[in-house]
Order: structure tokens, then sequence, then C-alpha cells
């Protein structure tokens, strides 16, 4: 907020949101100071309630919505049935965001949440192009919330099974994805080894930048070459096609900054504040300034940035 951001978005410290990591996300009183702040600055404060509750206790996320309605968020991003109901029957004044978790990537299943949950806003998965958004705003008023900058899964948005398949931890069902206790990081001679449950995930040389332990991003030997297989760590950033995605109509920017250090978050949202400004004063004219993309490329996985999907031409 103090950088520019009209909206920011949190979860509890519990497996009801998909960042549940140690030491991450806000206690109940953390939380209720964190939306008085936000509202005093103007800004909207969303709760994420995005896992899927499994039979057995489904208390803490019926909780959650109780919780977030209470404290006086803005909007919860939830993707599971279940919850919308109860939270669209209870708290008819609370805004629902579809969360990308729940994967609805055409008008008909976005317009589908609508009728039965009058969800306001859906967060698009990172597997549309531009046109393809395009479409989809002239078939629905729901508005549309994108990624715009942050880390990229390869997989389609809550269906991924990589981190369970090597934990026995889903990340959609308690909200981590490589979970820090089966994190290694292990000398092996001159070299850097990451394990994730004992799966050696990549190899490092001295010297070079080690990151986190995730299968996706892992180096595996395929075709006696060893390399990323399933995807070169980069991150997303839509800056040099913000013009195309606004003007799709996209409503909100989404920057991942959960698992990110204040810093980052700091920095990721002045530059796009700034770039988000410089449209609007003058859209005809918005180029992404050089010194833009060298601040956020500083910040990125690899230290290097695609516009994934966005740019693809396929649709
Ligand atoms: S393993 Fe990769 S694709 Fe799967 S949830 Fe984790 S970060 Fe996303």
């Amino acid at each position: 907020m103090d950088n520019g951001a009209d909206a920011v978005y949190l979860g509890f410290r519990n497996a009801t949101n998909a960042r549940n990591f140690e030491g991450l996300n806000f206690s109940d009183e953390e939380a209720a100071q964190g939306i008085e702040y936000a509202h005093k600055r103007g800004a909207k404060v969303n709760v994420v309630l995005n896992t899927y509750p499994q039979v057995n206790d489904p208390s803490e996320w019926y909780r959650t919505v109780d919780l977030a309605h209470e404290l006086g968020a803005d909007a919860i991003i939830m993707a599971n049935l279940a919850l919308l109901k109860y939270a669209a029957d209870r708290y008819p004044d609370l805004h629902l965001h579809l969360s990308v978790q729940a994967s609805a990537s055409n008008y008909e299943a976005i317009n589908f949440y609508k009728k039965h949950f009058n969800i306001t806003r859906v967060v698009l998965p990172r597997v549309l192009t531009v046109p393809e958004i395009k479409h989809l705003k002239e078939h629905t008023d729901v508005e549309l919330e994108v990624f715009a900058y942050g880390g990229l899964c390869v997989m389609a948005e809550g269906r991924c099974y990589l981190s369970s398949y090597v934990t026995g931890a889903s990340p959609n069902i308690e909200g981590v994805c490589s979970p820090a206790r089966h994190v290694k990081f292990e000398n092996q001679g001159p070299k850097l080894q990451t394990r994730l449950n004992e799966v050696l995930i990549a190899e490092y040389d001295e010297g070079e930048e080690a990151a986190y332990p995730t299968i996706c991003k892992g180096r595996f030997e395929a075709n006696d070459h060893v390399y990323h297989v399933m995807e070169e760590p980069s991150s997303l950033n839509i800056m040099e096609m913000l013009p195309e995605v606004i003007e799709a109509g996209a409503c909100s920017l989404k920057i991942e900054g959960r698992q990110r250090t204040k810093s980052y978050v700091a920095t990721v949202t002045k530059t796009m504040r700034q770039a988000v400004d410089a449209y609007y004063a003058n859209p005809e004219r918005f180029r992404a300034k050089g010194a833009w993309l060298r601040t956020l490329n500083q910040t990125s996985e690899g230290k290097t940035h695609t516009l994934g999907v966005y740019q693809e031409q396929w649709s």
C-alpha cells in the first residue's frame, strides 16, 4: 500500500490458503490491524481462502469466512463450491472473488460462478492469451484480475500433483508446495545439491545461485542432458504488454507478494505503479522503460522475465 497498491491480499496462519509456510501469513489480530491500516489509506484487503477443505474437518475454512466478514475484509478469494455457497448465503454483502485455484478459463465457467454465487471478480489462470482475455470480457460482466508479476506454475492452476507426489503434502489441501520441512541444501564436494524429501532437485556449481527446490523448476536428466526439463526459472512480467492487457479488459493486476521479502514487494509494486500511472497519463505513447525492466529483473527468478502465455498468438 505504501508503494502504490490499491488493494492487498492476505491469508491466515493455517492450511486455508495456498501459502501455508512457517513464518508467513497473519494472526487474527494482525489481520485486524492490517485491515484497519489499509482502510485508513483507502486501500482494500482481500482475504485468501483458496485451498480445498476435506470432509473430516472443514470447520477452519468456514471459520475463516466468518472471520473475514467480521474483520471487515473487502472480499474473499476462494475456489471451493461449498465455501462459495456458505459465504454467498450468509454474507451477501461480502464480495467473492473466484481464485485462480478454480481454474476458470472460459466465460461459461465464470458465468456459472456468477449465477450461483454472485462472484464479482475472477482471478484468471496464467494460461490465457490476450485475445482470449478480450473474448472473455465480451461475454461476462465479472471483473477480470490477471497476474502481472511473479512466479509461474507450469500446471493448470489448482491441479498440480508434483509436490504431493514427492512429499505427500498437497498444495491444494495443505496449502503448501514443496514444504520447507522436506527441503535440504547439501554440500557434496564443490557442488551444492538441493533435495525435496531426498529427491535430488538440482545440483549447483560453486558460486552458482541456488534456488528453492520445487520440482517443476528442477534440473533433471533427460535424453542424456541435465536441464530444466519442465520450466526455466524466470518471472512473469507483463509490463511490456500493459496496454494490451488493460485494453483487453483486465481491471486488476496481481503482483505475487507472499513468500517474498518486503523489499521485493516494495520494489515491484512501486515500479508497476509507475508504469500503470504512465499508461493512464498517455495510453498511446506508453513504453515500458528500460530502467523499470532492469529494476524488476533484479527481483526476478533467474534475473530474467517472460511475458508467459499473454504473448502467444495461438488463439
Ligand atoms: S510444483 Fe511447480 S507447478 Fe506445481 S504447484 Fe508447485 S510451483 Fe506450481
